[in-house]
């Protein structure tokens, strides 16, 4: 990989100068690559194309600002100047600067437009993917808030897709297949999946979207290497636990029939909680039971049922919150919730 020189942008809001840096040349052997079309490469460092401003906060496509170069009247080189050396490099900008960019960012004039909004959207699912890129399988989303933002920009990626899968672009069926699984919507991703990945580039994407799908998983994953065995192995051994979960599971409720504003969404993610929560991971069994405590998705039952299976595994939070609703934590009365 060969680093190229820093580039310096000025910001046309408040003349600020940003700094970012370059790329001559790079490759992507032994990248990782991953269901959400993320890609991790060593040797292939990627630069945002929308960075923030850190004087003025405004969101600014690097396409668009003046780039300070050499003047050889002036004999100037921004590397050189004294006053740029301590700028600190632009970085791929936070989710709430990127919900901000929805609005701020974008001319609905310019025939790139769509692309740009894609790009944001992308970038704001990527973000939220990133917390459980590298194995963890806590919720990507603390609050409620999170979840809606989340599920939303979803939503949104899937409407932009469409006439793209209508078409059966690979690249744009990938996104597509990856945002049904996100949802939970596991049959409709692997139909798509079956219908449009024929091409055998697209062969490791569809063994792992497609194993993914039997085990249940949501959550966005590392693309199996042809002969990565192991990985395999792993993925049949989550399978085989989904399953027995369901059947531990009892059938949840739609108590969301009620969801004033979306039922979808608050269907998809109330079943995507669920899902999670079968993982076992008590902080998402805590979850569970705190959004069945809310006004909106209220069932005291549940709620203890989910709190008690968080309790066992240690979580004192939910201890306490047990404690609060009047269900006493012990031994022998925990048959009559779980
Ligand atoms: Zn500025």
């Amino acid at each position: 990989m060969i680093i190229g020189p820093d580039e310096f942008y000025q910001c046309p809001r408040c003349g600020n100068v940003l700094r970012r840096g370059s790329l001559v040349s790079g490759n992507t052997f032994g990248a990782t690559r991953y269901t959400d079309g993320y890609m991790y490469a060593s040797m292939y460092h990627q630069f945002p194309l929308l960075v923030k401003c850190d004087k003025c906060e405004s969101m600014l496509w690097i396409e668009d600002m003046e780039q300070l170069t050499y003047n050889i009247e002036a004999d100037y080189d921004p590397a050189e100047d004294p006053r740029l050396e301590h700028l600190e490099e632009v970085d791929f900008p936070e989710i709430p600067d990127l919900v901000r960019a929805l609005t701020t960012a974008l001319d609905f004039s310019r025939e790139d437009v769509s692309q740009r909004l894609f790009y944001i959207r992308r970038s704001i699912w990527w973000k939220f993917n990133d917390k459980n890129r590298y194995g963890s399988s806590a919720p990507s989303y603390g609050t409620l808030d999170e979840l809606e933002l989340w599920a939303d920009n979803c939503m949104a990626m899937l409407k932009l897709l469409e006439p793209r899968v209508e078409k059966k672009e690979p690249d744009a069926c990938c996104i597509a297949i990856e945002l049904r699984r996100n949802l939970c919507q596991f049959d409709e991703a692997r139909k798509l999946a079956r219908e449009t990945l024929t091409d055998d580039d697209y062969k490791s994407y569809l063994r792992t979207t497609l194993l993914e799908c039997d085990a249940r998983n949501p959550l966005t994953a590392r693309i199996m290497k042809e002969d990565d065995e192991e990985e395999e192995k792993w993925i049949r051994m989550r399978i085989a636990l989904s399953r027995a979960d369901q059947k531990r599971m009892a059938t949840p409720q739609c108590i969301l029939d009620q969801a004033a504003t979306n039922e979808t969404l608050a269907e998809n993610a109330f079943e995507f909680y669920l899902t999670l929560a079968e993982h076992g991971d008590p902080e998402t069994l805590l979850f569970v039971g705190k959004l069945y405590l809310t006004d909106h998705f209220y069932d005291l039952e549940r709620a203890c049922h989910y709190l008690l299976r968080s309790a066992w595994l240690g979580n004192t939070e939910a201890m306490d919150k047990l404690e609060e609703y009047g269900a006493e934590a012990r031994e022998g009365e925990w048959d009559a919730w779980v």
